[in-house]
């Protein structure tokens, strides 16, 4: 159930499994069916590991299961602590092995993505070991002295969790430590191309001493083993994180199955507004990392800039000029070089859609009568020599977008932003909030009351004042409109796993 990965960028060889994970011990999908995973940045097959069916997943819910009526649900939030606290000491021990499996499955910058996605794990592992005994506490509620109510704040039971490629191990992290913190057992799916750190991680629950059938990790394709998820009758409640097309279909399963609770964190389509009075600097610096970081897979991605007209051409010039000097391939395409701060995007399928927008011309979605929409395309940087195999996408702005086009209103998911100039705010506004998602946004002014105003008029679930995907492990994240359903990370990242019970307690002498 193991295999030897060497990685020399690192001088590290490691034991990775490549097995299910269901009652803390690796094991064969019932079919021995498997997926091979690629490294993006070569091309080249890293390994395969073991991808679960519908049957898989009926044994691992009822591992998870047992583990909740037998043990879980009687562990007490002191103990959850504990083993949270432990397990965040062995994430810090094991954090550079952690990060380079994640660079080599998903192609992230080691040095500047995916240590930092690390430290933020193991500080959320410490804030959800902190909350076992907080934020579920329940009210009391008075009513006369003959009754007395009160709330309790209880675990669903059985999870289902779903997460992308995007952040592997943070995604997972998100859901499995705030899900355990209160007291319910897991059953997750990491995504197709980007398992392998999330097995690795699983090793470390057994050694920080987490009960058999509390976290149980099922590999395979969505279709199979995320629809059975979704599907699945012993799952109280279900959180998704991925696009908005899949969460739709999670809502469905939900409703033709048990109508199971269901968090949903889809796509986005963010803006970043830049007014007149903003700090030039400052906007350019937090709005090329709000597209560029995590090469452009972000959901929060500021992929829409709107610029004021005053500044449109300084920032352009300002703009493309900081790409060249600070976001680049690196000079031997490998995202283990600290020159590397762009690295490939994650597969094929995603580097030939990115492609598509990258040629300025999409068809019209409405009629084929109609003209193609165009644009101008400015790649920032040369494209990589055809003897490179990875999926390496050049930093790419594009401008003269037509408002409603693709480029506007579509997730590329790719280094890749729109850069549009505005002059009133009334326009911005509107452009801003021309979107079905509703995720993130960010606003660069000096000005207090442009920012309040804008903070009140935008549709979406996290502003950025004069900075942009900056996130924090102990605020609230989540999506108006089509980008989610429900909170995760913060308080809400514990509250999202448990329900309200009411008690009503009869305090009257029998027979008054
Ligand atoms: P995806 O929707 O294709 O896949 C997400 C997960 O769902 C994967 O594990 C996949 O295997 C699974 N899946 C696929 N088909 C399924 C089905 N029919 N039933 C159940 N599960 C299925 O998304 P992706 O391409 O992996 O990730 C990129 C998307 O995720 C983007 O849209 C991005 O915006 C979104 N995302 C959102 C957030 C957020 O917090 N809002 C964070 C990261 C990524």
């Amino acid at each position: 159930m193991f295999t030897q990965i060497h990685i020399p960028q690192r001088n590290l060889t490691l034991k990775q499994p490549i097995g299910l994970f269901i009652n803390n011990e690796f094991v064969k999908s019932e079919n021995e069916e498997k997926i091979e995973t690629i490294n993006p940045s070569t091309g080249e097959v890293i390994t395969s590991f073991y991808s679960g069916s519908f049957a898989d997943v009926d044994r691992a819910v009822k591992a998870a299961s047992d583990a909740y009526e037998n043990v879980w649900k009687h562990t007490s939030p002191a103990e959850r602590s504990l083993l949270l606290m432990k397990l965040a000491d062995l994430i810090e021990r094991d954090k550079c092995t952690l990060a380079a499996l994640e660079t080599l499955d998903s192609g992230k910058p080691y040095h500047s993505n995916a240590m930092l996605d690390l430290e933020q794990i193991i500080y959320l592992t410490r804030y959800f070991a902190g909350a076992t005994d907080k934020f579920t506490t329940g009210e009391t509620i008075p009513i006369s002295e003959e009754k007395f109510c009160y709330t309790l704040m209880a675990p669903y039971g059985v999870v289902g969790q779903i997460v992308p490629w995007n952040y592997p191990l943070a995604m997972a992290s998100w859901k499995i430590q705030g899900c355990l913190a209160t007291g319910n057992t897991i059953v997750l799916k990491p995504a197709e191309n980007t398992s392998l750190s999330v097995l690795y991680l699983a090793q470390l629950f057994v050694e920080a001493g987490f009960p058999p059938g509390v976290l149980n990790i099922i590999p395979g394709n969505g279709a199979v083993v995320g629809n059975a998820l979704g599907k699945h009758p012993g799952i109280e409640k279900i959180s998704f994180t991925g696009s908005t097309s899949v969460g739709l279909g999670i809502l469905k399963a939900s409703a033709e199955s048990n109508m199971k609770d269901v968090t949903l964190e889809c796509g986005g389509k963010s803006p970043a507004v830049i007014f007149e009075d903003a700090n030039l600097e400052q906007a350019i610096e937090w709005t090329a990392k709000g597209i560029f970081f995590n090469s452009g897979q972000n959901c929060t991605a500021n992929s829409r800039i709107y610029v004021h007209y005053s500044n449109y051409d300084k920032f352009l010039e300002l703009f493309t000029k900081h790409i060249k000097e600070k976001w680049g391939f690196g000079k031997n395409f490998d995202p283990f070089d600290e020159d590397c701060t762009i690295g490939p995007v994650i597969s094929k399928k995603q580097f030939d859609k990115i492609s598509e927008f990258l040629k300025g011309e999409m068809p019209h979605p409405e009629t084929p009568y109609k003209l193609s929409y165009t644009c101008k395309v400015h790649k920032v940087l040369d494209d990589p020599p055809e003897s490179n195999k990875g999926f390496f996408i050049p930093p790419t702005i594009f401008t003269s977008v037509p408002y409603d086009s693709p480029w506007n209103t579509e997730e590329i998911f790719g280094p890749a932003v729109t850069v549009t100039p505005f002059e009133t705010y009334d326009e911005v506004i509107k452009l801003a909030n021309n979107t079905s998602y509703g995720l993130a946004s960010a606003i660069f002014t000096e000005n207090i009351r442009t920012a309040n105003k804008f903070i009140n008029d935008i549709q979406a679930g996290t502003v950025w004042v004069n900075s942009s995907n900056d996130p924090e492990m102990s605020v609230p994240f989540g999506g108006y409109k089509m980008s989610g359903i429900g909170r995760e990370l913060g308080k809400s990242g514990v509250e999202t796993y448990c329900q309200t019970k009411a008690v009503h307690m009869s305090l009257a002498q029998p027979g008054s």
